[in-house]
């Protein structure tokens, strides 16, 4: 952390990035004053020699020359959070580990390469993960130096000091870029958008601003935008103004995109890059199992155009999307018995990601349910085409099972949903955990979710 030698900065919030906020501030030559409601998160931060301060208290901020928070904390809405608020009503900045790495980055010796690294930074509603890791993956082939970081892999904070033409690779959710001070990649990609925790943001429109301000006045040289919905189409629209061709990539995964700009985009299958008219590249994607179904046929739009921002080959990129493994609990193929393919797509936390599951199979035994989204769940109508039957689990299995449009048997446990599905299972068919709810009436997290229902298909199989 550059720039506050010998100040004192506020770490709101202990947890992984926090711990790791405090320690890169003290590294920098400034102290940590840390706080964090939980008590044994308090005393963690002590045990490696940080200050406690409650940053409740009257005057907490009189000497203090920023608040640092961590992501997992919500500012504004549903509810200010109070030390928060205590800290603009104190005049005193806002950031976030984003906004110190950006900061930091932007003055850091690393720029004295002749190469100077670059930063990618993803933001979007699904396809952030994939779309990183794949990136990583491409560069990792291609043999350049790339470090992922961000809301996957490592803290932003704790990334080695890049090399020569060295790549960070940031997956940036709207928590993150919603506060950060700084926000200053060299590319920027924006995925898709669809509502998913509106609750924070206030709604759609704060929502889409928290991930637009990765493009702000001023913002990346290269942006790479996903235009199947009408934010992302206005928002390439606004950034081509007045800027050079190269400056935006459009992706689509719905439709052939015409026009003189540079694009990228994936029809039946094939992924082709046109630039000033003219094909540039075209790419097979129906083998790449790593990469199943239209949704990841975007991941690879993305992730193809930032590489190619980056000075990659078409056939570079190719061969090295060929060999991606995929992320675990997402549109990932857990097992194959006796005709029936199972997936494990835990991390469809959302209906939008649900939905785009559901398209990229057939004859699907549907484990679903959960801890249901703000909105319910009209979306899912009309969408379960694919879809033979649902098998619901959750606390509200019952209340879920009568929202769908399609047969749904309330299953409650994923031990009686697989058990369920597996029994009426037939050859071809496909048993695909996608949730279209977030986990937390019966697990810690997606990741414990998906591990559970790979454990109860496991132990079926033998
Ligand atoms: P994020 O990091 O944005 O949450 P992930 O890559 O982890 O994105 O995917 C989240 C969920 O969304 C998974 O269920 C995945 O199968 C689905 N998904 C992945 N890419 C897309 C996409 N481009 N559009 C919609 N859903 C997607």
């Amino acid at each position: 952390v550059k720039g506050y030698e010998g100040a004192k900065l506020a770490v709101l919030g202990l947890g992984r990035s926090g711990l790791a906020t405090a320690r890169a501030v003290r590294a920098g030559g400034a102290e940590a004053l840390c706080w964090d409601d939980n008590p044994a998160a308090r005393e963690a931060a002590e045990a490696e020699g940080f200050t406690c301060r409650d940053l409740h208290k009257p005057g907490a901020f009189d000497d203090v020359a920023a608040l640092i928070t961590s992501p997992g904390i919500p500012h504004l809405y549903p509810k200010p959070n109070p030390v928060i608020r205590a800290a603009m009503e104190a005049g005193v900045p806002v950031d976030n580990d984003i906004g110190l790495f950006f900061r930091s980055f932007a003055d850091a010796d690393w720029q004295m390469h002749d190469q100077p690294p670059r930063v990618v930074a993803v933001t979007g509603s699904n396809g952030k993960s994939t779309t990183v890791a794949l990136l990583h993956h491409i560069l990792q082939e291609a043999g350049r130096e790339s470090q992922l970081a961000g809301n996957i892999g490592r803290g932003v904070l704790d990334i080695d000091p890049p090399g020569e033409g060295g790549v960070v690779v940031l997956e940036l959710s709207s928590y993150q870029t919603e506060l950060a001070r700084a926000l200053t990649p060299d590319v920027a990609v924006f995925t898709n958008l669809s509502p998913d925790h509106l609750d924070r943001h206030g709604g759609m429109g704060g929502y889409f601003a928290a991930k637009r301000r990765l493009f702000a006045e001023g913002g990346p040289d290269r942006a790479v935008i996903g235009i199947d919905e009408d934010e992302g189409l206005f928002l390439a629209g606004q950034l081509s103004e007045g800027a050079s061709d190269d400056r935006v990539i459009r992706i689509s995964a719905a439709r052939k995109l015409t026009g003189a700009g540079w694009q990228v985009f994936a029809r039946k299958g094939f992924l082709s890059e046109y630039r000033k008219g003219r094909q540039a590249a075209s790419i097979d994607l129906r083998e790449m199992t790593g990469l199943p179904g239209a949704h990841n046929h975007q991941n690879a739009c993305a992730a193809y155009a930032a590489a190619r921002t980056l000075g990659l080959a078409p056939r570079v990129i190719g061969d090295a999307m060929a060999t991606f493994p995929g992320l675990p609990h997402r549109s990932q193929t857990i097992a194959e018995a006796a005709g029936v393919r199972y997936v494990n797509d835990s991390k469809a936390t959302n209906l939008d990601s649900a939905v785009k599951a559901l398209s990229a199979f057939k004859n699907i035994r549907w484990i679903c349910g959960g801890l249901e989204k703000d909105g319910g769940l009209e979306a899912l109508k009309g969408q379960t085409g694919n879809v033979q039957k649902a098998y619901v689990i959750g606390r509200e299995a019952a209340g879920f099972a009568l929202q769908l449009d399609v047969e749904a048997e309330v299953c409650t446990t994923m031990a009686a949903a697989v058990e369920r599905a597996m029994a009426e299972a037939q050859a071809g068919d496909t048993v695909l955990l996608a949730p279209a709810a977030a986990s937390f009436d019966q697990y810690d997290n997606f990741e414990q979710r998906g591990e559970d229902f790979i454990a109860e298909v496991k132990k079926r199989l033998g």
